[in-house]
């Protein structure tokens, strides 16, 4: 007699298994939709890091700008010129190694500010990184040397103008962001594979207009160098092996010139259309005479920058996952 209420019982069992059954499904779709928002939240992240990449970079350069202000504002430092270094870069299995020789020579200099210009189409996370932990104030452009002016492997270096595009880009930048009188600053052109000496700073940041001094290993000579009159003080000529007569025989790592006098030529800049070997001369020409030099490094008797040059090293494979 109690069978219906039995089957009532299994059938209601029943009903309730089939509900949670689904309840469970519906609670497992739910959990795996939330972990599929989650994973496209952290993809739309992913993305708006990219895409601000540059953005957040600049931000983190900022940062650094107030702790160099701040620096600068408590130590004896406040009066020194503020030293404009500026550096054409390519990519090179070296460059990574050039660079990171060249930055930590400036972390020795107080007071420095780094222009480092790529020749690429864009700025590279090799650059970027090795910019930004090197805690220096940099400015990070990039130029890339049109194609038919590229020295090509095989071609000896003497062959086509080296860093013209990233040294005019670097003049640009200063020309649009410096103001004339507004601050002491020196500019000097700094390849990235010359050796620097720290004493080489301290002579730049004495330069009133044009400051010049030896260069080792360049030209033929172990170094090149002005010739001084003794009695004047004055640069009289030139020792070179290459062109001694030229209006400059100053090698690019031999000069620096106050930043006023490059904001008040705007005209002045390097060009393909210079003779080869003739880019130092031709540029100092807009700004200066012989008479005019400030002969430094112990009246050019010292030598603080050789023109080093770094052999291609030959790599017959690559480890993978290894930054190098
Ligand atoms: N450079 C460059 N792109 C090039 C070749 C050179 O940006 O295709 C840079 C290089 O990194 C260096 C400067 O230009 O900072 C001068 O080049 P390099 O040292 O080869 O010239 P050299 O010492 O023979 O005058
Ligand atoms: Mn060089």
């Amino acid at each position: 007699m109690d069978l219906p209420g039995k089957f009532d019982k299994s059938m209601r069992l029943k009903r309730y298994g089939v509900c949670f059954v689904i309840l469970f499904i519906l609670f497992v779709i739910w959990k795996l939709s939330m972990i599929e928002t989650g994973v496209d939240r952290l993809q739309s992240i992913k993305e708006a890091l990219e895409l601000h990449k540059e953005t957040l970079h600049l931000s983190q350069q900022q940062v650094l700008l107030l702790e160099h202000l701040e620096n600068s504002n408590n130590n004896e430092n406040i009066n020194l010129p503020t030293i404009y270094a500026i550096t054409p870069t390519y990519w090179r299995l070296v460059q990574k190694a050039e660079l990171t020789r060249i930055s930590q020579t400036l972390m020795l200099v107080p007071n420095v500010h780094w222009i480092v210009i790529e020749d690429s189409e864009t700025k590279t996370d090799l650059v970027r990184n090795l910019i930004l932990n090197s805690k220096l104030m940099v400015t990070h452009l990039n130029a890339k040397t049109p194609p038919f002016e590229q020295l090509k492997d095989k071609d000896p270096r003497w062959k086509r103008h080296r860093g013209v595009e990233q040294r005019n880009m670097a003049l640009k930048w200063l020309r649009e962001n410096l103001k004339v009188n507004r601050g002491k600053g020196i500019v000097f052109f700094m390849d990235d594979d010359n050796t620097y000496s720290i004493k080489l700073f301290e002579e730049i940041a004495k330069v009133k207009k044009v400051g010049v001094w030896p260069v080792g290993l360049v030209g033929g000579l172990n170094a090149e160098t002005p010739i001084i009159d003794q009695k004047t003080g004055k640069v009289t000529g030139y020792k070179s092996g290459w062109k001694p007569d030229r209006p400059f025989a100053i090698d690019m790592a031999g000069f620096a010139i106050n930043v006023d006098l490059i904001l008040s030529k705007p005209e002045a800049q390097f060009s393909y259309k210079m003779e080869k070997g003739l880019q130092e001369s031709e540029f100092l020409s807009y700004f200066t005479t012989k008479e005019e030099l400030e002969p430094l490094a112990d009246n050019c008797t010292k030598v603080y920058v050789w023109h080093t040059r770094t052999e291609k090293p030959s790599v017959n494979g690559v480890v993978p996952g290894l930054e190098v």
